[in-house]
Parts: C-alpha cells; structure tokens; sequence
C-alpha cells in the first residue's frame, strides 16, 4: 500500500500524451506511471490506441490504461487545471519559464497540495509539442540531457518526471529555490476561464486596432505569459473582463461615429 498522502496527491495529478505516435509508448507510459504511485493518464487524439502493443507494453499497468481518457484537444485535456507543465526535449524553445524536473515536481506537489488540478504534458516522438499547445503551459519542463543528444524516448522521459513527482509526494523532494517553483494561487481560475479571457482579449485587440499590421501572435504571446504568471482568480478575470467588454463596445461606438 501507497501512503496515504501520495495516494491523495496523486488523484490530482494527470500524465497528458499528445498525438502519441507509437502505441507501444502509450503501454510504457502506464506502466512507468504506476510504477511510480500514478495513475491518471490522458491521451490527446492518439494515432493508434487502442491497440495490442499498448497492452504489451502495459505489462501489468492494464488499469491505468483502461481507465486512460482519450480527447480530440490539449486544450479540453487541460481545460480544468490551474497549473499545466509541458516537457519539451529542446531547450529553451519557447519563450516559457523553464523549470527542472525537480522543479516541477516541487510545483506540481504544492499546486495539488493545495487543492489543484495539475497536468504533465508530453509530446509526440517526432515533432514533440506545437507551439500552440505550449501556450497552453503554465511552464516548459526540460530534463537536463546529454545537449548533442537531449531526446529522450517519450515513455523513459514519463519516467523520469514520475520518479521526481513520487520523490515530492513522498516528501523526499529536495526544497528547491523558491524563485522556481510555480506561484500557487488557491483562488487561481482553472485553465478554461483563462481561454475565454485570452480569447476575449485577442479579439478586443482587434476591434481597438492595436496591431496596425503587425502579426498579433507575438503580442498574444507576451500578454499570455504575463497573465498565467500571475495566477488570477475569478474577481480579476471579471474586472479585466469587464474592461475589455467597455474598450470593444467604446470601439464600435467610434467606429458608429467614423461611418456616421
Ligand atoms: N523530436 C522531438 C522529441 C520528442 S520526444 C522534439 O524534438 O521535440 C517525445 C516527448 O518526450 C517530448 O515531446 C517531451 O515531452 C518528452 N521528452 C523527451 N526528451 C525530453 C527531455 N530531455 N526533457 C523533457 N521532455 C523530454
């Protein structure tokens, strides 16, 4: 029997596999998580699941791979988490704060420890992840590795994150800077209501014209990192939110005016 303490954590921690290529990593997978006291497992639009090298591979892990929960995007993989870790086997990549393993791990313990809902997001063997699906992420998580061979196969690198989520949930984690651990808001609003914001501000952008031809990503891009640094909670979201709606309907306003 697990301790308790992990046993509870790890209700709140779910491994997410994106476009998984080869079936045989999504059996690995499960078998590395349970090995390590987890057992959520998410396959994003898996190219081949179910399927018998997946059950080979499980070797014992059936369970978690039975119970895993298939979805068509990251975004609904992740719509009801309020910290979301994706591993990218390239360095610094994207313009996201990077933690180590260890880091993370600590982040993830704090986030559930608190009562959130926390995602570890994997790529696909070849392409890894797409850039918009690490805008989903709170941080990008990079195991340290040979840098002339830092690819790690998908399932050895969920076991690497594993055993370092199975050190902090067992309180065996060492305490890392604080600087690098996540912020924990226990306010903080789950993934999705961030989305509609996000979404709500890139088309308020657009209706004041504050691109002027410029590509919007880049600017989205910064004000995205910005607002997931933050944590915010529902209050701020309805403010910043009411704020946009005022700003969009002030622009059709002038807009009413300029065509009168
Ligand atoms: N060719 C791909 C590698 C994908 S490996 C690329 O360059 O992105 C499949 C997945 O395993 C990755 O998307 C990542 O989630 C994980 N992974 C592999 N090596 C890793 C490393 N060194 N650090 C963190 N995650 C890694």
């Amino acid at each position: 029997m697990d301790t308790p303490a992990a046993t509870d954590l790890a209700t709140r921690i779910r491994i997410v596999l994106v476009g998984t290529q080869h079936p045989g990593n999504i059996g690995s997978a499960a078998r590395a998580i349970k090995t390590m006291g987890l057992h959520r497992l998410v396959l994003v639009a898996p190219q081949k699941f179910p399927h018998n090298e997946a059950d080979m591979m499980a070797a014992g892990a059936e369970d978690v791979l039975n119970a895993a929960v298939e979805v068509a995007t990251l975004a609904e993989a992740v719509a009801d988490c309020r910290l979301v870790l994706g591993c990218t086997a390239r360095s610094r990549r994207v313009q996201l704060r990077e933690l180590r393993p260890r880091d993370a791990a600590a982040s993830a313990h704090a986030e559930a420890s608190a009562g959130g809902e926390v995602a570890l997001v994997f790529g696909r063997e070849r392409t890894g992840l797409e850039n918009e699906e690490l805008q989903l992420c709170h941080a990008a998580v990079h195991i340290p590795a040979n840098p002339d061979y830092s690819s790690l196969n998908l399932a050895a690198a969920v076991q690497v994150l594993s055993y370092e989520l199975r050190l902090a949930l067992l309180g065996e984690g060492t305490s890392a800077a604080p600087a690098a651990i996540a912020p924990v808001n226990p306010d903080a609003v789950p993934h999705a209501e961030l989305e509609g914001f996000f979404g709500q501000l890139a088309d308020t952008l657009e209706d004041i014209d504050f691109h002027k031809g410029r590509a919007p990503d880049s600017a989205m891009r910064k004000l995205r990192r910005l607002f997931v640094r933050t944590g915010l909670d529902q209050k701020e979201v309805r403010l910043l939110r009411g704020i946009l709606a005022d700003a969009q309907r002030m622009a059709r306003l002038a807009i009413g005016r300029s065509s009168g």
